[in-house]
């Protein structure tokens, strides 16, 4: 009656204190002993008599749930929950819980981490080295920049304080401002189109559009600095990709950074362009987010379960 159903393939690899967290409590832990994200069937078979599940990204729908009738909370490491039938699950009077600032530093920092690549054109001049070829670019130096963040919850924020230190200046836009934060932090939330039109730098850092429609389009990018760099860290289609191919040709001192895409993985286009960077959807992975986004999972996890006791 206190097993718990592990799932997230890689968990306990960056260290074993969300393990040792959870025998301590006295939990048995169910592992997934195939090293991929489970199937329903999968779910259902390892899970049968789990009280608790530390979650991935596999499917928790009400054919799952009927099966797992001791179940109590699904306590997911990380912050996706479309994957779970959550109104089913509140029906069945299981807890959900999610692991919000486990990524904040990890992705504002792989932020910065574009940005001084695109600035100083380090891949591409990797890239040639590689093949043979010596040539020095003068990049830009990012101390005086002007940094726009669009989207300035817990990442935006994080984001914005490691440019600032880097000697930026930085100007933020956000549809639901936390007006009483940015005053006490000297900052003031500028229009969407003050952003785009002036920064030299554009962090994105919004949730996914739920109306599907790109919030920077064609429209948006001619309205950018020639050489601007734009980067995009939040969800795949907040930037129309095939408007993106389009600009970054037309304009080779135009820069882009994507770590998010619309079909993942990404096999498109916009890979044959040497003024752009894209990473595949890593903005969480240092293991220290990682670490701590599992050691949040499994406290939370902890907690509903003992107020149930
Ligand atoms: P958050 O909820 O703290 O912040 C999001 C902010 O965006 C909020 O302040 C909200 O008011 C604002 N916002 C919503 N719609 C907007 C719009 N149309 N225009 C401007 N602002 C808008 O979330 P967070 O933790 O900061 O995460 C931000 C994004 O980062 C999310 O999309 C999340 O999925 C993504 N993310 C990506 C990775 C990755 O691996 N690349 C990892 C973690 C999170």
């Amino acid at each position: 009656m206190n097993k718990i159903l592990i799932s997230p393939s890689s968990f306990g690899e960056c260290g074993s204190e969300p393990l040792d967290l959870l025998k301590n409590a006295g939990f048995e832990v169910v592992p997934n002993p195939y090293g991929r994200k489970l199937t329903e069937n999968e779910t259902i078979s390892l899970g049968s008599d789990i009280i608790g599940a530390v979650a991935g990204v596999e499917t928790y729908n009400s054919a799952v749930f009927d099966k797992l009738k001791n179940l109590k909370c699904i306590s997911r490491v990380g912050v996706g929950i479309d994957s779970i039938d959550l109104a089913y699950a509140k029906e069945k009077g299981v807890e959900i819980c999610i692991t919000p600032n486990g990524p904040t530093q990890a992705v504002a920092e792989l932020s910065i981490t574009l940005a001084l690549n695109l600035m100083r054109r380090i891949s591409v001049s990797d890239r040639r080295i590689r093949n043979g070829v010596w040539k020095k670019e003068t990049g830009n130096l990012i101390n005086g920049k002007t940094v726009g963040i669009i989207g300035f919850g817990r990442i935006g924020k994080k984001t914005a304080s490691l440019y600032k230190a880097l000697g930026c200046s930085v100007i933020a836009y956000d549809k639901y401002a936390d007006s009483a934060w940015m005053e006490s932090n000297d900052m003031g939330n500028v229009s969407f189109e003050t952003v785009i039109r002036t920064a030299d730098i554009i962090s994105i850092h919004v949730p996914g559009m739920e109306n599907g429609k790109p919030l920077i389009d064609a429209a948006e990018l001619s309205q950018m600095k020639h050489g601007c760099i734009i980067i995009n860290l939040s969800r795949g289609g907040v930037i129309n990709e095939q408007a993106l191919f389009v600009h970054l040709k037309e304009y080779p001192e135009f820069f882009a950074a994507l770590d998010v895409f619309l079909d993942e993985p990404y096999k498109g286009e916009l890979a044959e362009l040497d003024n752009i960077l894209l990473t595949p959807h890593i903005g969480s992975y240092a293991k220290e987010a990682k670490l701590a986004m599992e050691i949040d999972a499994v406290n939370n996890l902890i907690n509903i379960i003992g107020k149930l006791k």
